[in-house]
């Protein structure tokens, strides 16, 4: 695989596994427009220019249009357009539904579904000009099967995976795939903050018995934003180390 000449936006990239999927793809030879909401992320773009990579950076809410649609001009002054988008942007606020109050509710719908609807379509427009466009959504394997305390996060990633098919159908006549990733457990800052005793139990199901890497999750989204995948569209794949089969 390799991306030279090629322009990816990965919303969410100042760490975790958007971090490593900039990574992944910039070394692959793509221009990289990082995206997050603090300079965290600015820090991150000088450390992957410090490694040869081609780096755009904006900071920026995906709950906004404004900033989604500075997200995309900054891929087309820097870099000439849009290739790839990688809706990685998420958050957790988990709690049982009993104690949940609407505001986690609506934030993390938000920040997750929102935000990926926005980037979706900002991407899109100047993807169907091109008549070329990867579309990869980092879902979780909570919104394919839910999880206890998790309603409103398992409901924005359940919501990824209709928009991500609604999206494939729309746009394959324009030469656009679009497809969805669902992480297991992963190594990053989200699940770091899970009580020990959650994630011993969740290593007892998972086949491979590790958690995964954020690289683990990037060596498949790079798959889905290759060329190579040409021919897959409106797919689901679980990176989870056979936690669910
Ligand atoms: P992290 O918490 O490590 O990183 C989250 C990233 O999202 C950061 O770059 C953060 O930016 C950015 N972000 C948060 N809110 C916004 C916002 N409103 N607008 C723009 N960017 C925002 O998470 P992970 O790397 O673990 O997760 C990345 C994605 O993978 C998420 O969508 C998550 O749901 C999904 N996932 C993760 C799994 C895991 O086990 N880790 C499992 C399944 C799915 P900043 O640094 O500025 O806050």
């Amino acid at each position: 695989m390799q991306f030279k000449g090629k322009t990816a936006v990965i919303t969410g990239s100042s760490r975790g596994l958007g971090r490593a999927i900039a990574e992944k793809l910039g070394k692959l030879g793509a221009n990289v427009v990082l995206t997050g909401t603090s300079d965290t992320v600015l820090k991150t773009a000088s450390e992957l220019e410090e490694m040869g990579i081609k780096v755009a950076v904006v900071v920026g809410d995906v709950r906004n249009a404004d900033d989604v649609k500075a997200m995309m001009a900054k891929a087309v002054e820097s870099f000439g357009g849009v290739d790839i988008l990688v809706n990685n942007a998420g958050i957790t606020k988990d709690k049982p539904m009993a104690m949940m109050s609407e505001d986690d509710w609506d934030t993390v719908l938000d920040i997750n579904l929102k935000g990926c609807f926005l980037c979706t379509k900002a991407a899109a427009k100047l993807m169907i000009k091109k008549r070329y466009g990867r579309i990869i959504n980092v879902s979780s394997v909570a919104g394919a099967y839910g999880n206890p305390g998790q309603a409103n996060y398992s409901a924005s990633k359940g919501g990824m995976l209709g928009l991500t098919k609604t999206a494939a159908k729309e746009l394959a006549p324009r030469g656009i795939t679009c497809n969805a990733v669902t992480p297991g457990l992963i190594e990053s800052d989200m699940t770091e903050i899970l009580p020990e005793d959650l994630k011993r139990k969740y290593l007892e199901k998972i086949a491979l018995g590790r958690f995964g890497t954020p690289e683990d999750v990037a060596n498949v989204v790079a798959f889905l934003a290759s060329d190579e995948a040409g021919y897959v569209t409106g797919q689901v794949i679980d990176i989870d180390g056979g936690l669910v089969m």
